[in-house]
């Protein structure tokens, strides 16, 4: 949405470079781009602003253009008209005057979105592009993987070395007996508490974040901020957040440990500063701590806690770009929890790993290098700070000590703004681990919901081997009620699991506490019996995840736990529910297979393709159908019987699953590239992602 009419606005001042300089870039008789040299469009010569009848004459071309051809044409059109205004000796100050002028001028937002957002990003971003020789197309399929291709994942693949030697036999599930001891993890994700909420104020407002007084005159009719939160786009007040803590620690006293998957800021991402946001980060270690004595806590950094957000260099970037300011923050916020020896990994890269009972260990991941609004990627996005190395060397040994080990981090692998690479590097080594990793906590998506992960060693089958869980958030940001999870993991016992045996998600109907004066906390459901499922095992819940696709009580039921009840829940229909289910397939981030291969012709949207009727179905029948790509349903005879036999064709074990289209809406980011050569051209175009990156903020979670 507003992503989209940054990029118009960023497409006009791209078409008027092409008027102004059509050796480069031609616009046809068919309205549509077509970039003349080669990929990397030079479109010289031009000045930003000044003109509007170019302008608009360039923006309706633009807007049919971008109908035609995407986002990718108006990507590299308007890196071409970065690349000039840099190579006119534009300074830093004078792009981003520029940005802001236009941004103004075409209304891509509020004014002081404008300001707030371009001077937040400028810097940093001048300085990525001063420092990467990436090509405008190398960019732009890092930005719009969906639209430009993958030319940035190609040249920029990487994979982290496995140890030698066999990967341990996996052993058969050893399920507790009835009475055996259990550990009780809650976790709290996403609070993105807003001290500058404000009651009365306007709830409905064009900014990113509203609920504050500077949101706007607040007129007849209008909708205004409640005193414990609102649907919109507002973020918890500071009563919503202690209301929720006492809460937890009044019905939970009996807490094991905490999981505590980041995102504590608000969404307020034009207008940050890093003294606000460590602020917040004292503000709720403090409320934490202060709540839970004696409590061991297990953080995980989240996207918004950086300024800009999303912003994390590696650590060999100095200088005031450096996380320092952070990380050493964090640290020592941190250290309320974490043993001293872990401090220097804190400090370096936001990562840790310590042993929580014997026999379990908690090991948090820095996800946000993963994050393709992450910038900083651009210059090297080959595993940054070596923290997946790291990872592995925590695995091995734990595995060498008979350990297990629940993996904490903030941003879910399997969703679309993961770099597919990293992704898929975490896929290997968690499925080489599959017999020590026990369990997997994520948060930022705020919904309430799961990944899957499969093996693929035999092309013919795939096998369920792990099961992310992604928390709801306390924030009502963008609808859901405010929510926590409790979870209950096998516990200290001779040969434990540590697995997840069940959870209970808790929420309050904000609605029914902004009418009534005070929120009331209620367990909304238990996974296995609001599912009806046995177990909690990968191939537990990829059988939910099938019989969700045929079930519509259980969908319904399934989608009213997603928003945690909440009475202003969009509808969902086949489309939507299509996504939901194959992102809860998709540990692996942007790899469809598993959704086409377990919900077959259904998930291509072809009803009737799906269900009961096509398991056990002769293979030869099925194997006739041509019509589109062949994806054989997974069959799984019962939750026990994880590997499934998809065997069909010699067509459907050798061809590529097609393109979905629909489960990849997030927008993707940065290559790598340990450049060092100078290409200012690049100054704009950054801007122009970051900042367009920045209008997404509807789904910066
Ligand atoms: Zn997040
Ligand atoms: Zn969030």
């Amino acid at each position: 949405m507003a992503r989209w009419q940054a990029l118009v606005w960023l497409c006009a001042a791209a078409v008027a470079a092409a008027a102004a300089a059509p050796r480069n870039v031609t616009v046809t008789d068919n309205d549509k781009y077509v970039v003349a040299n080669g990929d990397a469009p030079q479109v010289a010569d031009v000045e930003l602003g000044n003109r509007a009848g170019v302008l608009g004459q360039a923006a309706q071309a633009v807007g049919n253009a971008f109908v035609a051809k995407g986002k990718c044409i108006v990507c590299v059109a308007a890196t071409g008209l970065i690349q000039s205004k840099v190579k006119q000796g534009a300074t830093e100050q004078e792009v981003a005057a520029t940005l802001t002028e236009q941004c103004k001028l075409y209304r891509v937002q509020e004014p002081a979105v404008c300001d707030g957002v371009i001077k937040l990003f400028a810097p940093e971003v001048v300085y990525i592009v001063n420092h990467t020789n990436l090509s405008p197309s190398e960019i732009c399929s890092y930005a719009f993987t969906d639209d430009c291709g993958d030319e940035f994942d190609r040249k920029h693949d990487w994979k982290v070395p496995l140890p030698a030697g066999p990967k341990p036999d996996v052993q058969p599930e050893n399920t507790p007996k009835a009475g055996a001891p259990r550990l009780k993890l809650l976790q709290l994700s996403d609070t993105h508490v807003d001290p500058h909420y404000k009651e009365g104020s306007l709830a409905d407002c064009d900014l990113p974040l509203c609920c504050r007084a500077s949101s706007g005159p607040v007129a007849a009719g209008k909708r205004t901020a409640g005193p414990w939160g609102d649907y919109g786009r507002c973020d918890a007040p500071v009563k919503l957040l202690e209301n929720t803590l006492q809460h937890i620690a009044k019905a939970h006293p009996d807490l094991d440990g905490i999981l505590w998957t980041g995102d504590l800021q608000p969404h307020d991402i034009w207008n940050q500063t890093r003294e606000e946001s460590l602020h917040i980060l004292r503000l709720t270690t403090d409320l934490i701590l202060k709540t839970f004595p004696g409590v061991p806590v297990f953080p995980a950094l989240g996207n918004h806690e950086a300024v800009p957000v999303n912003s994390f260099s590696p650590s060999s970037v100095k200088g005031r770009f450096s996380m320092n300011w952070l990380y050493d923050e964090v640290a020592s916020q941190w250290s309320h929890w974490l043993p001293a020896n872990q401090t220097g990994l804190v400090r370096r890269g936001a990562f840790y790993s310590v042993l929580f009972k014997p026999g379990l260990r908690v090991v948090s991941i820095n996800t946000n290098f993963c994050n393709d609004k992450n910038w900083w990627l651009l210059l090297n996005s080959d595993d940054p700070d070596q923290e997946l190395h790291w990872l592995v060397e925590e695995l091995h040994r734990a595995e060498v000590a008979g350990e297990k080990v629940l993996v904490v981090g903030h941003i879910p692998p399997g969703t679309p703004e993961c770099r597919s690479v990293w992704s898929r590097n975490l896929d290997e080594i968690l499925f080489r681990y599959e017999s020590t990793v026990s369990g997997l906590f994520f948060g930022h998506n705020h919904w309430d919901e799961f990944q899957l992960f499969f093996d693929r060693t035999n092309p013919d089958k795939l096998r369920p081997y792990a099961v992310a869980y992604v928390s709801p958030s306390v924030t009502p940001y963008e609808k859901p009620n405010p929510a926590y999870r409790v979870y209950y993991l096998d516990g200290e016992r001779p040969d434990s699991t540590y697995s997840v045996l069940d959870h209970d998600t808790w929420t309050m109907d904000l609605k029914a506490a902004n009418r009534e004066g005070s929120p009331q906390w209620m367990r909304l459901y238990s996974a296995r019996r609001a599912y009806d499922m046995a177990s909690l095992t990968p191939a537990s819940w990829t059988k939910l995840v099938r019989d969700m696709a045929t079930n519509d009580d259980l969908f319904d039921s399934f989608y009213r736990n997603y928003y945690r009840d909440s009475a202003e829940r969009p509808a969902c229909d086949n489309q939507c529910r299509r996504k939901i289910l194959c992102q809860q397939l998709q540990g692996r981030s942007r790899d469809t297979a598993p959704c086409q291969v377990c919900l077959g012709g259904w998930f291509e949207g072809k009803p009737g393709k799906f269900g009961n009727r096509w398991v056990g179905r002769p293979l030869a029948g099925i194997a006739k159908n041509t019509a589109h790509k062949l994806y054989l349903p997974m069959e799984i005879s019962g939750e026990n019987v994880p590997e499934v036999s998809v065997k069909a064709t010699e067509t459907s074990s050798t061809q590529e699953p097609e393109p979905e289209p629909e489960v990849s809406s997030t927008p993707p980011s940065p290559p790598s590239s340990s450049a060092n050569s100078s290409k200012p051209g690049m100054v704009l175009m950054s801007i122009v992602l970051a900042f367009s990156s920045a209008w997404s903020f509807g789904r910066y979670l």
